[in-house]
C-alpha cells in the first residue's frame, strides 16, 4: 500500500490527507529505500549530482521570542548573548567568498537591535561587496514594509520555517503571543515581495503526530516554496522540552524523500540538526534527495553560543574552513559541491 502511495505521489504530486498519514505511519525500511531511489532519480533529473553550499552566518543570538524548544529563547538566562558588527559580518563573507561560497545566509534571533535601518545597511554592503552572491535572510517575523525594504536593499531569499501547520500543535510549542497563522501570513508576504522563499518544520517535535506532518506536506504543496528546510527536533537542556525525546534521522530522511517527490525542483538542505544526531546524517540526507549543505561561516568564538539545541555541531566537517573534508565526503557518495549561487529551479 505504501509503495503504491509513493508511486502515486511521484506521478501526480498530490495525495489526500489520509494518504499522507498512511504513507508516514506505515513506512518500513523497504518502502523508504524505494522512496529514496525515486527521490534520487528526480533530484538528478533537475539538479544532476551537484550540491550547493550556503555559508551560514549566525549574526545574533538575542531573541525577543520564547519558543519552548529553542536554546536561544528569551527566558534562557544561561545563554551567552552576542551580536556581530557589520564589519564582522562582512569579514565572514570575505572569508566565505575565498572558500567558494556564493550564497550567504544571515540567520539570527528576533533581535530588536537590528532595526530595518541597521539590517538594510548590512545587506546593502554585502550586495555592493559581493555582487555575484545571493543574500538569504532568516530573521523571523517582520512587517511587510520591513520585508520590502530588505528586499530593496539587496536580499534575494528568505528562510522562515512554518514549524508546524496545525494551530493547536503550534500553540503547544510556542507562547500565546505567536501564532501559526501569523507565521504563514509572513510567508505569503515574503512571496509577494519577490523573495525566493524557504519554509519547513522540525521532525519529531514534541506532540507531533503523522496527521501534523500530513498537514505540513499539504501546506508545502500550496505554498510551493523555492526551499524547504527540515531537521529533527533536538532537545536543549535549558528549555521546557529538555527531557522530551528528539526526532529521529530515520523519519527526517523519509520526509526529505517525500518532499523531493512533492516538489521536484525545490532546494532541499541536509541540515545541521540532521548531521548533529547522526554522524552520517549529511550523506543520508543527500541520498534521500537533498541537494544543499550549509556549513558554518560564523566567527569561531561565537559558534558555540548559537546553541539552538544540545551538541549542535559547528566544528569539524561542519565548519566552512573544512570544506575540503565535506567535498571528499560528498564525492565518496557520488556528488559534487559546486561554486554557484544555486538558484532554485522552482520558480
Ligand atoms: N529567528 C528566526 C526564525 O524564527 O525563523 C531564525 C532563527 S531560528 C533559531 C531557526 C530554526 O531553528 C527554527 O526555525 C527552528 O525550526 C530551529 N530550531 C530551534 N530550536 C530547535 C531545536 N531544539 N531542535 C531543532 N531545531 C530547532
Amino acid at each position: 500500500k505504501v509503495k503504491a502511495l509513493i508511486d502515486k505521489l511521484c506521478l501526480t504530486r498530490e495525495l489526500k490527507r489520509d494518504e499522507w498519514v498512511t504513507l508516514i505511519r506505515e513506512r518500513t525500511h523497504g518502502t523508504a529505500e524505494y522512496l529514496f531511489e525515486l527521490a534520487r532519480a528526480v533530484r538528478i533529473r533537475y539538479y544532476g549530482h551537484d550540491i550547493y553550499i550556503r555559508g551560514l552566518i549566525e549574526f545574533t543570538n538575542y531573541c525577543r521570542n520564547d519558543c519552548y524548544y529553542c536554546g536561544i529563547r528569551k527566558s534562557n538566562g544561561n545563554a551567552q548573548r552576542y551580536r556581530l558588527s557589520k564589519e564582522e559580518v562582512l569579514s565572514c563573507c570575505e572569508h566565505g567568498y575565498e572558500l567558494g561560497f556564493r550564497t550567504f545566509v544571515l540567520q539570527g534571533g528576533e533581535d530588536g537591535y537590528f532595526t530595518d535601518d541597521r539590517l538594510c545597511d548590512i545587506v546593502s554592503s554585502i550586495r555592493t561587496g559581493f555582487p555575484d552572491c545571493a543574500i538569504t535572510l532568516s530573521v523571523g517575523e517582520r512587517s511587510p514594509e520591513s520585508y520590502q525594504r530588505l528586499y530593496d536593499a539587496g536580499a534575494d531569499r528568505y528562510l522562515l520555517r512554518h514549524e508546524t501547520y496545525d494551530c493547536g500543535h503550534y500553540g503547544r510549542l510556542h507562547p500565546p503571543q505567536l501564532s501559526a497563522s501569523h507565521r504563514r501570513k509572513c510567508l505569503w508576504n515574503l512571496k509577494k515581495t519577490g523573495y525566493q522563499v524557504g519554509t519547513g518544520f522540525m521532525v519529531g517535535s514534541p506532540y507531533q503526530t503523522p496527521e501534523n506532518l500530513a498537514d505540513d506536506m499539504m501546506f508545502l504543496a500550496r505554498l510551493n516554496p523555492q526551499m524547504v528546510g527540515i531537521g529533527p527536533f533536538v532537545p536543549h537542556h535549558d528549555t521546557p522540552f529538555a527531557d522530551a525525546p528528539g526526532g529521529t534521522a530515520e523519519l527526517t530522511v523519509f520526509m526529505l524523500g517525500l518532499i523531493r517527490l512533492l516538489l521536484p525542483r525545490v532546494l532541499l538542505p541536509a541540515t545541521t540538526a540532521l548531521g548533529t544526531i547522526d554522524p552520517d546524517g549529511r550523506e543520508k540526507g543527500i541520498l534521500a534527495g537533498a541537494n544543499v549543505v550549509m556549513p558554518n561561516l560564523s566567527p569561531a568564538q561565537v559558534r558555540k553560543k548559537y546553541l539552538l539545541y544540545d551538541n549542535k555541531i559547528c566544528t569539524g566537517d561542519e565548519a566552512a574552513e573544512s570544506l575540503n573534508n565535506l567535498k571528499e565526503r560528498m564525492e565518496k557518495i557520488g556528488y559534487h559541491i559546486t561554486v554557484d549561487r544555486g538558484d532554485s529551479l522552482n520558480i
